[in-house]
């Protein structure tokens, strides 16, 4: 019997020949209208990889130019008051959709869903995870982390990260997993999804000024991710690195932006 055992060396040797397939048809995350037939190829490694992405395509550029590239290490935070944030979030039916670069999940039908900051209301689009995760402290990664995606009326973004470390089970993450498609696709999730609880206890955030960390990389985005991490068993982080081995941006430079600690 095969040892069912999958080094992290395995994976990447396995998986990166499929995800590199499986890369078509570029989805801006917040507008299913603007996927071009047409749209560049990109990926996380290889010559579409992301110290690539700013030469793939005219509308890519920011993505090798930019001042205010995400994601970042939040290591040199310091503590301020950051404009205030409230989450209001509902429960909602939702598919999950396996698009080549991650799984996303998204309301069935429209959400009420949305995020108030600094007095702006942001309207909720999808939520989807990377893995390891996008954001760092000090160098340090944890293994994955989810990004709750909200569209402002300005055409702006605010975008929530939370990050998980080993532990117990995550009941949502499960149950995403469990009818998540191999390969590209989309399935109705069994029950309503509560956002609500990835949440950690704590409130902290860490606040700044970014971008989307896939192309097109549009710097638009109001950045709020939580300081403390949420559990997630190794066994869930590990089926979704089997699906997702490397879909993680490299850190940027922060060009000395202000990232505030704002412990709520
Ligand atoms: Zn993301």
């Amino acid at each position: 019997m095969k040892d069912r055992s999958v080094s992290r060396r395995n994976l990447l040797g396995t998986m990166t020949m499929g995800s590199l397939a499986a890369v078509a048809g570029v989805a801006l995350p917040w507008s299913r209208s603007a996927v071009a037939e047409n749209a560049p190829h990109w990926s996380y490694e290889g010559p579409e990889g992301a110290a690539n992405w700013g030469h793939l395509s005219p509308e890519f550029s920011v993505c090798g130019s930019g001042h205010r590239q995400s994601p970042i290490d939040l290591a040199s935070a310091g503590l301020d008051v950051a404009p205030d944030l409230g989450l209001g979030w509902q429960p909602f039916d939702a598919m999950v959709e396996n698009n080549g670069h991650t799984l996303q999940v998204a309301a069935a039908a429209k959400t009420d869903s949305a995020l108030m900051l600094g007095g702006q209301k942001y309207a909720f689009l999808q939520f989807h995870f990377h893995h390891p995760s996008e954001h760092a402290l000090g160098g340090g990664r944890w293994p994955l982390e989810v990004h709750m995606v909200h569209k402002g009326e300005a055409g702006d973004l605010a975008v929530t990260g939370i990050l998980f470390r080993p532990g117990r089970e995550n009941d949502v993450l499960g149950r995403i997993l469990a009818v998540a498609p191999i390969g590209k696709g989309k399935v109705a999730i069994p029950r309503a999804i509560d956002m609500n609880r990835f949440l950690p206890s704590s409130r902290a955030t860490y606040r700044y000024a970014g971008s989307l960390t896939t192309p097109p990389c549009s710097e638009i985005v109001s950045w709020v991710v939580f300081r403390d991490p949420v559990e997630a068993a190794i066994g869930q982080i590990e089926t979704f690195a089997r699906m997702f081995p490397m879909n993680a941006r490299p850190l940027q430079q922060d060009f000395q932006r202000g990232i505030a600690l704002d412990l709520f």
